[in-house]
């Protein structure tokens, strides 16, 4: 996948979408090579921190994260970045797993953390 275009999903729980808006902002220039998907609240604000397009799912709690897993199994996403918050319970802890599980199951790159999707980024 070195060097093509990817479809990325990003993805970060409320307390945790300050670090992804910063990832992206660090991260710019690569990310405007690639095409780039998100859960409501998280795609706009990383459009909005970064001026990049991002097509916006719903929000997560709302069924974005099952829209994310579906594009999994129908091949249509290389890349999920999902910043996870470990501390707090999330109402929608079934799409969560449910996501993860999918990524997993289809060995789609999944990063739950910024030094992950440093990793991830440098590899496509
Ligand atoms: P959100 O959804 O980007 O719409 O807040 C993220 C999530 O699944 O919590």
């Amino acid at each position: 996948m070195e060097g093509e275009m990817a479809r990325i999903g990003l993805v970060a729980h409320d307390d945790k979408k300050d670090d992804l808006c910063r990832w992206a902002e660090a991260h710019r220039d690569k990310l405007a090579r690639h095409q780039l998907w998100g859960t409501g609240t998280t795609g706009s604000r990383v459009m909005e921190a970064t001026g990049l397009e991002v097509g916006l799912l719903k929000s997560g709690p709302l069924g974005g994260d099952q829209q994310l897993g579906a594009m999994i199994c129908e091949g249509r996403l290389d890349v999920l970045v999902f910043f996870i918050d470990p501390l707090s319970a999330q109402p929608h802890d079934v799409d969560v797993k449910a996501l993860t599980r999918l990524a997993t199951l289809y060995d789609v790159p999944l990063a739950n953390n910024k030094s992950t999707a440093d990793a991830v980024l440098a590899a496509i």
